[in-house]
This record gives C-alpha cells, structure tokens and sequence, in this order.
C-alpha cells in the first residue's frame, strides 16, 4: 500500500482523511482526526467509506453517485 493517500493535518498533528467527491449535500467532508495516518485510515473504513485507488469518499456520496448513474441510465433498459 502506497502512504499517497491525501490527509489533512490540524494544529495538534493529527490526521483525518478527506472525504474525495464531496458531492453530496450530506457529505461529512472529512473523517474523524486521529493520532496517526494509521489510525484515520482505519476510522474511514470503520465508516465503510470507499476507497478509489487514490483516496477515500464517504457513504453519503457513494449513494449520490449510484443516485446519479441510475438517472442517467438509457430509458429502454426498463
Ligand atoms: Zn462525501
């Protein structure tokens, strides 16, 4: 696993993960900030975020996108 992954940091040193599309209008935005990169990555998992190969998104959004694919699938596949 490459450590690529974008993090954001805060004043104390901590690391959360943000959420990639932000598209949804309940998206959380970021996770939780944690101690370590370690311990970010595995609260966004404990959400059951998505990962995309290059960055984590949130479930919020995940549903917003299934929402979006299904409205623009062609009508005559019904
Ligand atoms: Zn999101």
């Amino acid at each position: 696993m490459s450590d690529e992954l974008p993090y954001m940091e805060n004043e104390d040193g901590e690391f959360a993960i943000p959420c990639q599309l932000k598209i949804s209008a309940e998206c959380v935005q970021q996770g939780e900030f944690c101690e370590g990169k370690e311990e970010a990555r595995e609260w966004v998992e404990d959400e059951f975020w998505i990962f995309s190969g290059e960055g984590y998104f949130c479930m919020q959004c995940n549903e917003q996108v299934l929402r979006n694919i299904s409205n623009i699938k062609p009508k005559n596949m019904i």
